[in-house]
């Protein structure tokens, strides 16, 4: 008899996104010639930039011939790309990495998911809430977590609110945790840490023994100064955070898969008798074990990122989808909303109107306006009486959405 894995089992099903196709079917049905506009994707939808095509293409030409051919390549990446990593993401931020703590995969969904495997499970998970899903799910699934109960939290967990009230700044928990999710800029709320913020979680983790788990897959979406682009922008980070970054949202990489994770050789954490070991050493371990590295042609085509003509090609279309981000904000703030993000990411965050549950705000904003967005209190109990709409629709569908939430939505 094969048993299973029942910390699966406290999961509840892929219920709001299924949720949201079941009542937006149900509306087609009833109102076959409505024209949906979606507002909630968190994908791209502008294709992949000329010179990422063309490094690819170049790239198949090379995988084509013997000379040229590449088979497995190294677990933690080439060295063209991880250098590129070194010399134009961190280095001209005065940060120093050495080429074994860059690691090239395929995602950073794969990447958070998979890093708590190196710790213990029985160390405390600390998560902002609202929540992007998978750092919660993984650690359920790896048993760190008790049941989930009525309040929509799994005990076990420390939960840290982002809300209206503390102006979606997480504050330090008051009990010792050993692993903290931080993601800023954040999905879903859209908003940042300033520098000073993120200084109290380093010097937090530094005192307690905890690892920062920090995801910056939207940093490329930063557009106000002072507002880091890495935590290793703050002093005292190399000896307790990880950092995961991604090509998906700088890039277009979403149905291309790749990414990369930071893991300094400071990072340590201890066995139960007291010995301190390098995490960098234990990813690695994991990594080669389990990973066999990012095809060629995808990192030919991640490193053209970092040519001149990438770099010019992939910030027109973050600059596209940041002004959708103004047309959303400044759209709904004239149609009396509370609105917040969007400046420094592609996702933004209302407060739903006169405290309406956010499912019920998804039915008014979809009947109304027919506009489909992702409501708040599916990242957690904190998006309650929250929710999210995305920057990166067509500037077309952006505009007649927001037209319509002006004219039509009874607020
Ligand atoms: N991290 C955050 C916060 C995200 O919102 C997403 C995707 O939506 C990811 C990671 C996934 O990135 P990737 O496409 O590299 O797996």
């Amino acid at each position: 008899m094969a048993f299973i894995n029942e910390d699966y089992l406290k999961l509840p099903g892929s219920y709001l996104f299924a949720e949201i196709a079941k009542r937006v079917s149900s509306f087609k049905n009833d109102n076959p010639e409505a024209d949906i506009i979606r507002l909630g994707i968190g994908d791209v939808t502008k294709p992949l930039v000329p010179a990422v095509i063309s490094a690819m293409h170049k790239a198949v030409d090379d995988m084509a011939c013997a000379e040229t051919f590449r088979g497995y390549g190294p677990d933690q990446g080439y060295d063209f790309l991880i250098q590129k990593v070194i010399e134009c993401d961190y280095k001209s931020r005065g940060i120093s990495l050495g080429e074994d703590e860059v690691f090239i995969s395929d995602g950073a969904k794969s990447d958070v998911a998979n890093f708590q495997e190196i710790f213990s499970g029985e160390n405390i998970v600390a998560l902002t809430d609202p929540v992007y899903p998978v750092y919660l799910d993984t650690n359920v699934m790896a048993g760190r977590t008790g049941n989930l109960g009525q309040d929509g939290k799994f005990d076990g967990i420390v939960y840290l609110p982002c809300n209206g009230e503390n102006n979606f700044t997480p504050t330090l928990p008051e009990s010792k945790v050993d692993m903290i999710y931080l993601c800023f800029p954040n999905n879903p709320t859209g908003l940042t840490l300033s520098k000073a913020e993120l200084k109290k979680w380093v010097d937090y983790a530094r005192e307690n023994g905890a690892v920062i788990l920090f995801d910056s897959a939207y940093e490329a979406y930063i557009t106000e100064p002072d507002i880091p682009h890495s935590i290793y922008e703050v002093d005292g980070a190399r000896e307790c955070a990880i950092e995961f970054r991604s090509f998906s949202k700088l890039a277009g990489f979403t149905g291309t898969r790749c990414a990369y994770t930071i893991v300094p050789k400071t990072v340590m954490a201890k066995t139960k008798g007291g010995e301190s070991h390098p995490l960098n050493k234990l990813w690695n371990r994991r990594q080669a074990t389990k990973f066999n590295g990012v095809p060629y042609i995808v990192q030919r085509g991640a490193e053209a990122v970092y040519s001149p003509e990438g770099q010019a090609q992939i910030k027109e279309i973050i600059a596209y989808y940041m002004a959708n981000a103004k047309i959303i904000r400044d759209g709904l703030v004239e149609a009396g909303l509370q609105i917040y993000g969007g400046v420094n990411a592609p996702y933004l965050w209302l407060k739903t109107p006169n405290q309406m549950d956010s499912w019920d705000f998804f039915d008014k904003l979809l009947h109304e306006a027919n506009v489909v967005g992702t409501p708040g209190s599916g990242f957690g109990p904190s998006g309650a009486g929250y929710f999210r709409l995305t920057a990166f629709g067509s500037r077309e569908n952006t505009q007649e959405a927001i037209n319509r939430i002006k004219t039509r939505l009874s607020i």
